[in-house]
């Protein structure tokens, strides 16, 4: 019978529990748990993967705690620009937006991209065009807003650093407490259909139209029903530069590898030598999950029709 599964995360880094209270672990928990619940209600009804995902994304994003839709980071210019990529595997069909405003969900503009438009990829005013013209939901700027995500802009704004979400400071403070709070899910549904969704509000004080990994098909997001559906979390530079996703489906597809093994490669060995600090959460077409990062900590989750259902954080709980 074919195993249902739905994994998700919320971001990868230098979290440590020493470093939280009780109550924002129960929140980001929360959180996980509440996202998990609405993507894997729809599987449970026979519905697909791809609209398990985007249920997953629209949740965390209208989570001010993870850094993508409300509670995205703030750009050097004070504001918020999301990036969302979302991938069916069944046809190899895509939809993604990078540096859009005021789009409540940008999982869902990336899926009305996917569906409604004969493009994969719309960027910044476009994008926000399209977004109008499709009925997409907006919201102003002061939806979008977090004192605590301002704080951390303001401590940085001067400068012309940019740093990975709830980072603090930049330089070696960075390199010691990196968080990084983009979302993502991936799933299988009843009928062995895989899809990969991911959104986020990039880097903190980023400039120049900066764009990650997240929004990058083949990079932060990928699917196919042939191999894996993967959506990444971390440095977004080294996973452009590795195309971290397609690279697990390809170790899979032409090296016969595992799921596991494949982004364990991936995870593992190859970004740990570009400094590509991170993780990735990954599904297959017989259902198998596996989340993997080399962080201290990575937001995630997973529920299955075999029994598996956690929510955990630190690197610790496996
Ligand atoms: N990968 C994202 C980016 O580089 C950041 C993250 O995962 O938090 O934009």
């Amino acid at each position: 019978m074919q195993k249902i599964s739905l994994a998700i995360h919320g971001g990868a880094g230098t979290i440590l529990k020493e470093d939280m209270t009780p109550e924002l672990e129960r929140a980001y928990l929360q959180g996980l748990e509440d996202a998990l619940a609405a993507g894997y209600v729809i599987l449970e009804a026979g519905g697909s993967s791809t609209s398990a995902v985007k249920a997953v994304v629209v949740s965390l994003e209208d989570n001010v705690l993870f850094n993508a839709g409300r509670g995205s980071v703030f750009t050097k210019e004070g504001v918020q620009e999301m990036d969302a990529a979302i991938m069916a595997g069944k046809d190899l069909t895509a939809g993604a937006v990078a540096g859009v405003r005021n789009v409540r969900n940008p999982v869902e503009l990336a899926m009305e991209v996917m569906c409604n438009s004969n493009h994969v990829f719309l960027s910044g005013k476009g994008a926000n065009d399209f977004a109008l013209k499709q009925g997409i939901k907006l919201e102003p700027d002061e939806f979008f807003f977090s004192q605590f995500r301002f704080d951390q802009w303001k401590q940085m704004q001067g400068s012309d650093d940019y740093s990975l979400d709830h980072t603090q400071q930049q330089t070696e403070e960075l390199i010691k407490d990196k968080k990084f709070g983009t979302v993502g899910a991936v799933a299988c549904d009843c009928n062995g259909n895989i899809a990969a969704a991911t959104s986020t509000g990039g880097m903190t004080n980023k400039k120049y139209g900066r764009i990650g990994d997240s929004p990058l098909i083949g990079a932060g997001t990928y699917a196919n029903n042939k191999t894996c559906a993967i959506s990444c979390t971390g440095h977004g530079e080294p996973f452009i530069r590795s195309v971290a996703a397609y690279d697990v489906s390809c170790l899979m597809e032409y090296k016969g590898m595992t799921l596991i093994e494949a982004m364990n490669e991936v995870v593992n060995i190859k970004l740990p030598k570009m400094d590509g600090e991170g993780g990735m959460i990954g599904v297959d077409a017989a259902g198998n999950v596996a989340l993997l990062f080399n962080s201290t900590g990575m937001y995630r989750g997973a529920r299955s029709s075999d029994g598996t259902n956690f929510t955990r954080i630190y690197k610790d709980q496996i």
